[in-house]
C-alpha cells in the first residue's frame, strides 16, 4: 500500500472503524469456545438485527422444513459463524452507510455492494462453497476501500455515479493518482480491523479474476468474490453496458461454471433480489424488473451460440424438475409409508446432529417416547386395518400438538418419538401431557364401533439438569421414564429423573 495514502487515510478523524456491536461481534467470533446462548444473547440486545438473522433463518434461502420461532433455533438453522458473518455485515452495513460523502453517491455504492454480495452468494452456493455467508460479506465489503477514500481524498470520486459505474475505469483513475485502488485500501481497512484473515485476501484481490480453474476452497472463495462485481453490473448497468457474455466466459475459466450454471446462477440472483433488497431496506434495481435482465441475458448468450443457449434453457428446465425430483425422493425415503411422519433412519440422523448441536452449545433438547396404550387388544378386537388407520390418527395428533420445530418419527409398531430442539424439561412436560390430553379427547369410530385410545410418554431432556454423555442413553432414559408411565397405570407423560427407582432394565438397549 501507498506508504503516504496510508499515513493519510490513519490520520482522517472520520475513519470508518467497525461500530460497537461489530466490535462485539468480531470478538466472539474469535473465541473457539463460544457458547450459542452467549451468541443469542448479544444479538437480542439489538433487535432489528435479531429480526433479521430470524427473517433470513426462515427464507427460502435455507430451504428449511423446520421455522424458527427464536433466535436460537435460527442459530441452530443457520450454523454459528453463518449467523455471526451475517450479523456482522448489518451492522458493518449500518454504520458505513452513515456521514457524509465527498463525490460518492452512497445510493449507488451500496447498490452495487448488496448486489455484488448476493451475487457472490449465488455463486458460491453454485459452486457448493461451504462458506457462503462469509462470501457474502466479502462480496458485500469488497469496495469499502472506496468509502475509505473519498474520505481521504475529497474530489477523487468527483464525477460521483458516472465514474462509479465503470468499475475498472475508477480503479484506472484512483491507481494513476494514488499509486493504489479501493481494493488494496479495502483489504488493508479489513486487517487495521482485525477480520478474518480470508476477508482481508478476498477483497484485497478482488480485482483480479484468475482464468485457470483451481479446486482449491480459499482460491474459490476469493473467485467467487472477484466474478461479483462483474455480475452484479450485468444487474446495475444499462442493459447497452451489460457485459453478458464476457463476464459468462469469465465464469467459465476462473470458476468452471458453464453458461447453464452461468445462467442459473443470474436466476438465483434474480429470486434472491426481493428478499436481500426487504432485509437491507434498499431497492437494489431502482425498479428495474429482473426478469427483463434475464431475458437480455439469455438473448445475450444466445448470439454467442445459439445451441448453447437452446441448451441453457432445456437443460435448465430438466435440471430444475430434476432437482424437485432429486428432494422429493430424498424426502420419500425419510418418511413412513404408513404415517407420513419421519422413519426410524431418519430420526437417527436427527437425533444424532442434534444431540450434538445440543452439547456443544449447551442447549435443551427434549425427546418425547411415545406408545400407544394395550394396542395389541385394539388390533384383536378391531383388526389390524383400524390398528392402521390409528397409527395414522395418532401421527395427526402428534403433528397437531407440536410446533413445526419439532420433529416427529415412527420408532417402530405403534412407537413414536418426538424430538424437541431448543426445549427444556418443563416445557417438554408440558406439551407431552398436551398430547396425552388430546388422545383423551379422541375418539376413533370404526364401523358402528368406537374406541377410545390412549398413549404414554416418557420424556427426557439433555442439559439441565441432566446430561447425557450419548444419544443412545438419552433415548433409553426416555424409553425408561416410558416404561415408569406404563407402570404407574398408562395414559400419562412421566419425565425421565435419575432417583426414579427401576423395577427393570430400560425396555430397549
Ligand atoms: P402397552 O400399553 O404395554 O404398550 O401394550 P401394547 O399392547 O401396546 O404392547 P406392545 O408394545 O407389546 O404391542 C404393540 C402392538 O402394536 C403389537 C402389534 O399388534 C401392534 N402393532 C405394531 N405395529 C403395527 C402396525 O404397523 N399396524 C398395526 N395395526 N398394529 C401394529
Ligand atoms: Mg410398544
Ligand atoms: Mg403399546
Amino acid at each position: 500500500m501507498n506508504p503516504e495514502i496510508e499515513v493519510h487515510l490513519r490520520s482522517l478523524v472520520n475513519f470508518p472503524s467497525p461500530p460497537g456491536v461489530a466490535t462485539h461481534i468480531i470478538e466472539l467470533a474469535s473465541d473457539p469456545d463460544i457458547e450459542m446462548g452467549k451468541v443469542a444473547k448479544a444479538l437480542s440486545m439489538d433487535s432489528a438485527l435479531s429480526t433479521k438473522i430470524l427473517r433470513i433463518a426462515n427464507s427460502p434461502l435455507y430451504a428449511q422444513r423446520r421455522k424458527s420461532e427464536n433466535l436460537r433455533q435460527a442459530l441452530v438453522v443457520l450454523g454459528l459463524n453463518a449467523t455471526l458473518t451475517l450479523a456482522l455485515s448489518f451492522s458493518l452495513v449500518k454504520s458505513l452507510r452513515g456521514g457524509k460523502a465527498n463525490g460518492i453517491s452512497y445510493p449507488f455504492y451500496w447498490r452495487r455492494a448488496l448486489l455484488a454480495a448476493t451475487c457472490a452468494r449465488a455463486v458460491a452456493d453454485a459452486m457448493h462453497h461451504s462458506m457462503a455467508e462469509e462470501i457474502f460479506l466479502a462480496g458485500l465489503l469488497q469496495d469499502v476501500g472506496m468509502l475509505a477514500l473519498d474520505k481521504a481524498v475529497p474530489d477523487l470520486y468527483r464525477g460521483g455515479e458516472a465514474i462509479q459505474r465503470d468499475h475498472i475505469a475508477l480503479a484506472e483513475l484512483e491507481k494513476k493518482r494514488l499509486q493504489t485502488d479501493h481494493a488494496e485500501v479495502g483489504g488493508w481497512l479489513m486487517r487495521t480491523w482485525n477480520l478474518p484473515e480470508r476477508l482481508h485476501r478476498a477483497i484485497g484481490r478482488s480485482h483480479h479474476i484468475e482464468l485457470a480453474f483451481t479446486p482449491d476452497p480459499a482460491q474459490i472463495f476469493d473467485r467467487c468474490v472477484a466474478i461479483s462485481g462483474p455480475i452484479a453490473d450485468l444487474f446495475l448497468l444499462d442493459p447497452e453496458h451489460r457485459q453478458f457474455a464476457e463476464t459468462a466466459q469469465s465464469a467459465e475459466r476462473s470458476l468452471g461454471l458453464d453458461k447453464m450454471a452461468f445462467g442459473q446462477v443470474l436466476g438465483t440472483v434474480g429470486a434472491m433480489i426481493p428478499e436481500t433488497e426487504a432485509i437491507f431496506e434498499t431497492d437494489l434495481l431502482a425498479k428495474q424488473h429482473p426478469d427483463l435482465i434475464l431475458e437480455q441475458a439469455r438473448e445475450v448468450l444466445m448470439l454467442r451460440s445459439l445451441h448453447a443457449l437452446r441448451e441453457i434453457n432445456t437443460l435448465r428446465a430438466v435440471a430444475e424438475s430434476w432437482n424437485s425430483r432429486t428432494l422429493e425422493l430424498e424426502e420419500e425415503t425419510r418418511r413412513d409409508s404408513m404415517t407420513g411422519v419421519y422413519n426410524r433412519a431418519y430420526l437417527d440422523q436427527v437425533l444424532e446432529r442434534e444431540f450434538e448441536n445440543s452439547t456443544r452449545h449447551k442447549w435443551p433438547l427434549s425427546i418425547a417416547f411415545a406408545d400407544l396404550d394395550n394396542f395389541k387388544s385394539i388390533n384383536d378386537k378391531f383388526g389390524h386395518q383400524a390398528g392402521d388407520r390409528i397409527l395414522q390418527a395418532t401421527a395427526r395428533i402428534l403433528r397437531g400438538n407440536t410446533r413445526e420445530s419439532d420433529l416427529i418419527a415412527r420408532y417402530g409398531g405403534e412407537e413414536f418419538v418426538v424430538v424437541l430442539p431448543a426445549t427444556d424439561a418443563g416445557t417438554a412436560q408440558a406439551i407431552c401431557e398436551r398430547i396425552v390430553g388430546a388422545f383423551h379427547n379422541t375418539g376413533h369410530v370404526i364401523g358402528s364401533d368406537h374406541a377410545k385410545v390412549t398413549i404414554s410418554i416418557g420424556c427426557a431432556t439433555h442439559g439441565a439438569p441432566t446430561s447425557f454423555s450419548n444419544v443412545a442413553d438419552f433415548v433409553k432414559a426416555a424409553d425408561q421414564a416410558l416404561y415408569t408411565a406404563k407402570m404407574r397405570g398408562r395414559d400419562r407423560t412421566v419425565t425421565f429423573d435419575r432417583h426414579i427407582p427401576t423395577t427393570r432394565a430400560a425396555r430397549i438397549g
